[in-house]
């Protein structure tokens, strides 16, 4: 373990106590309201980046003044409304995890939107209008936005759920929309007017401004004893906080900045003009040099550790994206896209780092090894620049690369515990979606994975994007090959090409669920020649290497045989291939099998005229076992896996049995499946089995791995393919 980890039974009570929390409805919506506003932060950072860029002057002689002002609208579009953005996509998300979790009573997403954004108007409503720009901006509405969002939101779907202020009116007007709207009318009025009550409170205690207040409150610590080390971590650790909770930390003490920080800067630069030493350590130009490059919380540090040491590639991406605002220390794009705002797994470090940045940083001007501060610099100033020129020295740079080495390492033990979260639950998800792929179940659409609700149907989405991504690059998507072993002959008499998937994120994914994902988008004919064709190659790149009579077993779905011209298609790449059918066994699924249909077993049996070998897969455990065996050309029988299992052993060794008699009557070969110990294998053996498939011989390869395995046993040497050497050198 690495030394930074915390100890196991920590980490392991931390993690529990997070993912808890991370997967509570309110985390998970206000983490997905964050993430839907960020085409807004993303915009909005650029354009505020441009706008105060340190060239200007050269900007201003390009293009003329018109692009202030495009950046002006372009900001007031995005940061500027960022915290109504968040309110509606927090209800709607809400709304969203609500109904997945209660689906007997429905709410639309769009009526609890409405009722949300009308209460946070009611409370809000300055007595000013110019003034409402600032509840609707990201900076200073954002805490009120998320407030009022989640209370508003909480109570109306609460108020949903309960029976007496539900109207059932039936068929009402022309459209179903106005029946569910009208049920839910009273939840939707009683929640407004419980907002009215709370405003009707807020003026009567004065119709205090809640947010100056808090201002006030916030910079009353600061009057005395400036320069205190205890003052500078205190102002660094609210500023933090407040960033936790979505407020802009820096913004909301502007006062400290204004009465203390900015004169204190002031005095140093007038004392050094005057040739008398700096007195002041604490400046605006101290924090913004050493506890926020990157923007406030110096979330450059947690960049700078995702890029190193993260393994999920989608935060890689997302920090890659981030990396350039965050150069100019604008740092929304991290915020609101890991996100970090009410984001319980990186609290602690969120608001360590800048601590202990502010004490080095003080300690070090205390040693004189920093030069205390004595210019400012604009906000925008990348880090090592700005500590160059706020202490004029490079003291400053040196002391903002430990700075900077020091919160990325602090770092590093969260980013894998996120990391590890995520893999969790994306783990989890996965079972599903696998469950739902091998299940007959499908949605709606026909269809088994994109059709699941919530989660499991969103990451279904993702994964069927990527999967397109996949087959068009050749690190992803790969075959791999396990021996099918004829215990008569003591050799490999053929190979099983099994599909892999490497997914950046998610790992290796269960081949049934890549196949339900080509199959839910109508890719499983590209992803079927894809396979047949790297299959096929591998075959003949063996050519001369192994037997002649070693068969390469392809899997195919029911509905890559529907579809027409599906024995062109093998023809034509065993011709592309060089390769002669007898070479190739196209396996096809029995318990996935449709109805046999007419044209299907045309082809299948033109196919067979060819020389390709059909084998039926998984037998037994099919609805339509016997007729299949009547109505399809087929050369091999798989036994199903769950025939093979030790248990239930008196009721499934009679099944075998009677299909292995069967089999031998109509002349088909039996591979048993799933053999994974000596005593299975000498139990079927038993039975008058010969053929095995199985972890005890080999569990799938890759083709170079598979080769030496069937030379070892086929190379003309004789050996026996004995379970005892059969280990795999490597699962894939
Ligand atoms: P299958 O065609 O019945 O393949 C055999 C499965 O059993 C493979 O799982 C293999 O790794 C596993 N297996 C083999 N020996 C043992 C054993 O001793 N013990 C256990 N527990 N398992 C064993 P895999 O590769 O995960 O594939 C699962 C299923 O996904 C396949 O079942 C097949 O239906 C489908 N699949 C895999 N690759 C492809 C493909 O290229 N095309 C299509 N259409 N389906 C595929
Ligand atoms: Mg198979
Ligand atoms: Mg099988």
């Amino acid at each position: 373990m690495n030394e930074t980890s915390p100890n196991p039974k920590h980490r392991f009570n931390f993690l529990e106590a997070a993912e808890r929390l991370g997967n509570r409805p309110f985390f998970l919506a206000v983490q997905r309201s964050l993430a839907l506003s960020l085409p807004l932060v993303m915009i909005g950072a650029l354009a505020l980046l441009l706008r105060d860029f340190p060239l200007q002057g050269g900007l201003d002689q390009s293009f003329g003044p018109g692009w202030r002002l495009i950046c002006d609208n372009l900001i007031a579009g995005s940061f500027g409304i960022a915290s109504l953005a968040v309110l509606c996509a927090f209800s709607s998300s809400m709304t969203l995890l609500a109904n997945q979790r209660n689906p007997l009573i429905m709410v639309s997403p769009v009526m609890t939107t409405i009722v949300a954004l009308s209460c946070f108007f009611i409370v809000c409503a300055p007595a000013e209008t110019n003034s409402w720009p600032t509840f609707f901006s990201m900076d200073r509405g954002l805490v009120t936005a998320l407030a009022v969002a989640t209370s508003a939101t909480l109570l109306y779907l609460r108020l949903c759920r309960v029976a007496t202020l539900r109207l059932s009116l039936g068929a009402v007007g022309h459209d179903p929309v106005v029946s569910d709207v009208l049920t839910v009318l009273p939840a939707g009025m009683v929640t407004i007017l419980v907002f009215a009550l709370i405003r009707l409170l807020i003026s009567s205690a004065g119709g205090a401004d809640l947010y100056d207040q808090v201002r006030s409150l916030l910079a009353a610590p600061f009057r005395e004893s400036w320069d205190h080390p205890g003052m500078g971590l205190v102002y660094t650790g609210l500023s933090q906080l407040s960033w936790f909770f979505g407020v802009h930390g820096p913004n909301i003490l502007f006062s400290v900045e204004e009465n203390i920080l900015m004169p204190a800067g002031a005095a140093n630069a007038a004392a050094l003009a005057a040739g008398t030493p700096p007195v002041h350590i604490f400046t605006k130009a101290f924090f913004d040099a050493f506890t926020r490059m990157g923007g406030s919380g110096c979330t450059l540090c947690l960049i700078l550790a995702i890029l190193i040491r993260g393994r999920n590639d989608g935060n890689r991406k997302l920090c890659l994206f981030a990396l350039l605002p965050a150069l100019f220390n604008v740092n929304e794009p991290l915020l609101f896209g890991i996100p970090l705002v009410l984001n319980p797994v990186y609290l602690f470090p969120f608001l360590l780092v800048p601590l202990i940045q502010t004490a080095t940083a003080y300690l070090a001007t205390v040693l004189d090894l920093l030069p205390r501060t004595i210019a400012t610099t604009s906000w925008t100033t990348p880090a090592l620049l700005s500590g160059y020129i706020a202490t004029g020295s490079l003291a400053g740079a040196c002391m903002q690369l430990v700075n900077l080495a020091i919160g990325t390492a602090l770092y590093f033990p969260f980013v894998r515990i996120c990391d590890r979260l995520r893999w969790e639950r994306g783990k989890r998800v996965l079972g599903v979606l696998a469950h739902a792929a091998e299940s007959h179940a499908v949605g709606p659409n026909g269809r088994k994975c994109l059709d699941q609700p919530g989660e499991s149907g969103r990451i279904a989405k993702l994964l069927a994007k990527d999967l397109e991504v996949a087959l068009y690059r050749d690190d992803q998507l790969f075959l791999v090959y396990q021996p099918q072993i004829d215990a008569a002959n003591n050799r490999v008499c053929g190979v099983e090409a099994l599909l892999r998937w490497r997914h950046p994120v998610f790992g290796f994914i269960p081949p049934p669920l890549i196949i339900a994902l080509a199959e839910d988008t109508a890719g499983i004919g590209w992803l079927g020649r894809f396979i047949l064709r790297e299959a096929c190659v591998q075959r003949i790149a063996w050519r001369g290497l192994v037997a002649e009579d070693v068969v390469i077993s392809v899997n195919v779905t029911p509905r890559q045989i529907l579809e027409p011209g599906f024995d062109l298609d093998v023809t034509a790449i065993l011709q592309e291939v060089g390769m002669p059918p007898q070479l190739l066994e196209l396996e096809i699924t029995e318990s996935t099998m449709l109805e046999p249909d007419a044209a299907a077993l045309a082809m299948l049996r033109r196919l067979r005229l060819s020389g390709v070998r059909v084998a039926i897969d998984d037998f037994g455990m099919g609805h339509t076992s016997l007729r299949y065996l009547r109505e399809f050309p087929v050369d091999t029988v798989k036994i199903d896996r769950s025939l093979t299992l030790v248990v239930d052993r008196e009721v499934n060794d009679p099944i075998v049995r009677s299909i292995v008699k069967l089999n031998r009557t109509l002349g088909f070969n039996t591979v048993v499946e799933g053999i994974e110990n000596q005593e299975q294998l000498e139990h079927f053996l038993h039975m008058g089995c010969h053929m095995f498939q199985g972890y005890v011989f080999c569990r799938p390869v890759s083709g170079e791995d598979c080769l030496h395995y069937i030379r070892r046993h086929n190379g003309g040497q004789g050996s026996p393919a004995s379970p005892s050497v059969g280990a795999a050198t490597h699962h894939a």
